[in-house]
């Protein structure tokens, strides 16, 4: 399996992989499961797709689970997420009763894999409860948080927190996400794989054809949101931000997205961005399949200039893969969006529709601004933000857990 990694050498250097390989020689053979609510959609699955082979690529054994549910559990646990993200939102205590029940049945289902794990990655709310049920934990159980959760809704954190505090460790995306728990926090930023089929480099006829498949004018400028359908990412104010740029300028817009199978409230928000489209052929929605991987790889490359508009954001992993394409990205001033978005240099952080469109205009104008800012974005990447340096960051925690208090570690 060590091939697997190799490929990787191209891209990040020798020293990276080398490191690697040193980092999980102590941690060989050891058990390990990832556990979030979905296969397909959303960054959690999108990290995991790549982290997991990776992982057992090093010699540990990995298992990734999904938990499932009914729509009242996603419909509980999109509340819990938008109230961790600042909403102000009730939840029935019949709701919760039904979110801790399927977290027990699926702790049933799951118990021989978890109870035998050295290392239980637990992402995000939806699986936070599954813990409570383990009475016989052999291993360590961390609690992977990716949700901008700096500004809480105190009733639902303080209801989530009798969970997640009895964790063995947690980790946050930011340090201004985390909240206070009686456990150590780590911090890991999430990362993009540039090998995998979203992000690795397509030959110019498959990008081009993207343009045939729909269509879309190759000789107008191309801005585009790549995005779950979601409030929290605004593509009304996408929109918005559009019809100012194109009273000047002839462009054109794509809000492409699919549904994750754990967001209910996508069907709606897609309602409202139909709504708000009024017919105009230069506004194009595409509702893709949640394995459009390719697509998306060639919809960021045509595009001109990115957009995440985002209200709150986690990370935005499109954000990454837009800036791992050499594209500028004009990202909502917000939560993940500021550490990959470095005001001008990289993209332009934005608060408005009239301010997105005003660094639009100029970047279009400026064309070596742009490409400029684009190579820029992809060296950051490069650097801070790939598969690898999230891999290495997950070995180190194991490795910290595993010898607790110890002052030095010798890994050989
Ligand atoms: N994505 C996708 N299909 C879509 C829309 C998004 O595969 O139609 C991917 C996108 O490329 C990115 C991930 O889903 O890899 C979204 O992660 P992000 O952190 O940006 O946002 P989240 O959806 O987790 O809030």
């Amino acid at each position: 399996m060590e091939e697997y990694l190799e490929k990787y050498r191209s891209v990040v250097g020798e020293a990276v992989i080398h490191h690697l390989l040193q980092l999980a020689r102590p941690l060989q053979g050891i058990k390990v499961v990832h556990v979030n609510s979905t296969r397909e959609g959303g960054g959690v699955a999108e990290i995991l797709r790549s982290l997991v082979p990776l992982k057992q690529a090093l010699g540990l054994e990995v298992n990734w689970e999904v938990i499932s549910g009914n729509p009242e559990f996603y419909e509980c646990t999109k509340k819990i997420h938008n109230s961790l993200q600042g909403n102000r939102i009730s939840i029935s205590q019949s709701m919760l009763k039904n979110y801790e029940g399927i977290n027990k049945e699926n702790y049933e289902r799951l118990k021989d894999v978890l109870e035998n794990a050295d290392f239980v990655f637990i992402h995000d709310p939806q699986p936070a409860p599954l813990l409570y049920h383990c009475t016989n934990r052999k291993g360590r159980w961390i609690w992977r948080c990716h949700i901008d959760a700096s500004r809480p809704y105190r009733p639902v954190w303080r209801y989530l927190k009798n969970f997640v505090s009895f964790y063995d460790a947690s980790i946050w995306s930011l340090s201004s996400f985390a909240q206070v728990l009686p456990h150590p926090m780590y911090l890991i930023p999430p990362s993009i794989d540039p090998l995998s089929e979203k992000n690795i480099d397509l030959d110019q006829a498959e990008i081009e054809s993207a343009y045939e498949r729909w269509n879309i004018d190759p000789h107008r400028p191309i801005i585009s949101q790549i995005s779950r359908f979601d409030r929290f990412k605004d593509p009304l104010g996408v929109i918005e931000t559009y019809r100012m740029v194109k009273e000047f300028l002839p462009v054109q817009l794509i809000l492409a997205g699919s549904g994750a199978t754990d967001d209910p409230e996508g069907v709606e928000v897609l309602e409202e961005v139909r709504v708000a489209q009024r017919d105009d052929p230069d506004i194009h929605i595409l509702l893709l399949p949640p394995d459009a991987h390719r697509s998306i790889n060639a919809l960021q490359r045509i595009s001109d200039i990115i957009l995440q508009k985002s209200i709150r954001e986690g990370f935005g992993l499109t954000v990454t893969e837009a800036m791992w394409k050499e594209k500028p990205v004009l990202g909502g001033d917000t939560g993940g969006v500021r550490i990959q978005v470095f005001n001008h240099h990289t993209g332009f952080l934005v608060n408005t529709p009239e301010g997105a469109a005003l660094r639009i205009r100029f970047l279009l104008r400026h064309r070596n601004r742009l490409k400029e800012m684009g190579k820029k974005a992809k060296e950051f990447v490069r650097d801070n933000f790939l598969i690898t340096r999230d891999l290495r960051e997950h070995l180190t925690l194991m490795l910290a857990i595993s010898h607790g208090a110890t002052d030095r570690i010798e890994i050989g």
